[in-house]
């Protein structure tokens, strides 16, 4: 054997950097299926059903290559339970003349096979526009990062919406002020592509119910692409019925709408069933002939571009002390209802009822619904940054940590993003219709029919007055705050006070 190439369960992908230059004849490729990555957290069912239907389809593909393969399931008697230590099984019996593996994306397990005893030739993650060195070198002698200048680097690296004098397309860089209207009556996004499971996928599905019953979330209805040729499907079906109206109700939320105008290719992506430079191309493509306008299509590569791209950087730049940020010294427990969405809170019913059936929410429900609940409620990061690393189809570790710990809990002191993402259930009232069906009453901020999302706002604002009250971006709600008299704010204080103790009681909001 010349080489023995280890491919992870993110890394299917036929252009992948330990992939380039194989000789089928003399290298083998290693996939394993292993324990510890599929419940060091305990992963969504359809998540670890993706990724393990995914691997044994591009193991087939590999070997219609011709290259000989290596493929270990959970069940083989023989696995060892992780990768490190598959490696060094397979190294020991195969004794190749080098192995390589591509950069991974979970800086735990790049520790681990870094120190497993197996020299390893490394190579570049290719699929991302921006290499781990080049974002260091961007943000070297910044004192603050902004994702808005990261992102402009990005437009002129990669051309993408960009004038031949190197202005960028429409005469600004961002429309982010376009993309936030609410859903309006009459308006209805397309019908999900629903794609049927395989035999090889029915398999894995009677696998992973078998051996992760236990986990949240549920199994039934798996619909989701675990080939290049469905994600480009997937892709195709968005491209024709779902960009144009995406940057418009891209922050829209709706009661039994789990997926709107959203594209869900984030888990094909993640992945590597899907090459995000021909994505790009294609939307721009799309608008540059006029059938997308130009708020749908600069929303949506700023989403992969800008935000994916730069959340990658400062992970990898500030790995391993970032997953230890907590600005706010929280220390709260998840509440219960996380896990079972059983709470009187209709957008939090909703968010986390469709993320339990699908392990999927777009990014405002998973920002400031979920996410801005834990926030006001003092969650402890760690314990809200293993939540959404479990229970979401496309979490992994450079995306998810930075996301959460970062920009939904601010727990890195705003070196992501300049101000917490907090709100009162004002903004989820203009954002859907879940505050209707709600039993609490978002127009009021304290008592038992009060929306909990109010009191907990003004409490959270007050109990962080500093360093907050000192950022520029939050002038204006502390002056808000200012104007309410002292038996307003001791009001808001105290009942904010109860539903927390409440929460630490493991009550039900
Ligand atoms: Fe959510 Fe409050 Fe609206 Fe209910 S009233 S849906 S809790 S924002």
């Amino acid at each position: 054997v010349r080489r023995l190439i280890l491919i992870l369960g993110d890394q299917l992908t036929a252009g992948l950097g330990a992939l380039a230059d194989i000789d089928p004849q003399r290298d083998h490729a290693l996939l394993a299926e292993v324990m510890e990555e599929a419940s060091h957290v305990p992963h969504h069912p359809k998540k670890i059903a993706l990724i393990f239907s995914a691997m044994r389809h591009f193991a087939e593909i590999l070997r219609a290559q011709g290259m000989q393969v290596h493929y270990v399931t959970l069940d083989d008697p023989h696995n060892s339970g992780s990768l490190p230590g598959e490696l060094q099984r397979w190294t020991q019996q195969l004794n190749p003349a080098e192995v390589h593996l591509t950069e991974c994306g979970d800086w735990r397990l790049e520790q681990s096979l870094r120190h497993c005893g197996v020299p390893i030739h490394w190579h570049q993650d290719s699929r991302f526009l921006c290499t781990r060195e080049a974002f260091a070198a961007w943000a070297q002698g910044r004192k603050q990062l902004r994702m808005e200048f990261f992102y402009r680097e990005m437009r002129r690296t990669s051309g993408l919406l960009l004038n031949p004098d190197g202005t960028p397309e429409g005469g600004a860089w961002n429309f982010d002020a376009d993309n936030r209207k609410a859903l309006p009556k009459g308006v209805h996004p397309p019908a999900p592509l629903r794609i049927e499971p395989d035999a090889i996928t029915t398999e894995v599905l009677e696998l992973v119910s078998r051996r992760f019953a236990h986990h949240y979330g549920s199994l039934d209805g798996f619909d989701y692409p675990v080939t290049a040729e469905q994600a480009e499907r997937l892709w195709q079906h968005f491209l024709a019925n779902g960009l144009a109206d995406f940057g418009d109700y891209q922050d829209a939320m709706a009661d039994d709408e789990p997926f709107l105008f959203h594209s869900r290719i984030s888990a094909a992506l993640n992945i590597g069933l899907l090459d995000l430079r021909r994505i790009c191309a294609e939307v721009e493509a799309a608008y540059r002939t006029g059938k997308v306008p130009l708020n749908a299509a600069e929303g949506f590569i700023r989403q992969l571009i800008g935000w994916r791209e730069y959340v990658r950087g400062i992970y990898w730049l500030r790995m391993p002390e970032y997953a230890e940020g907590n600005r706010f010294g929280n220390s709260r427990a998840l509440p219960e209802f996380y896990w079972t969405g059983r709470t009187r809170m209709n957008c939090m019913r909703q968010t986390i009822g469709q993320t339990l059936e699908h392990a999927y929410a777009h990014h405002i429900q998973r920002l400031m619904v979920t996410g801005n609940f834990a926030l006001l409620a003092g969650i402890a990061p760690k314990a809200t940054c293993d939540w959404y690393l479990a229970v979401y189809m496309d979490a992994f570790d450079w995306v998810e940590l930075p996301n959460t710990l970062g920009m939904v809990m601010h727990a890195d002191g705003g070196y992501l993003g300049s101000k917490p993402y907090c709100a009162s259930g004002q903004y989820i009232k203009r954002m859907s219709n879940h505050c209707q069906g709600c039993s609490y009453k978002v127009s009021e901020s304290t008592g038992e029919s009060a929306c909990p999302f109010n009191a907990l706002y003004w409490h959270f604002l007050m109990r962080h007055r500093e360093p907050l009250e000192r950022n520029p971006r939050m002038g204006m709600v502390y002056r808000n705050l200012a104007r309410m008299n002292e038996a307003r704010q001791q009001a808001l204080w105290d009942w904010g006070e109860r539903l927390l103790a409440r929460l630490d009681a493991g009550e039900m909001l």
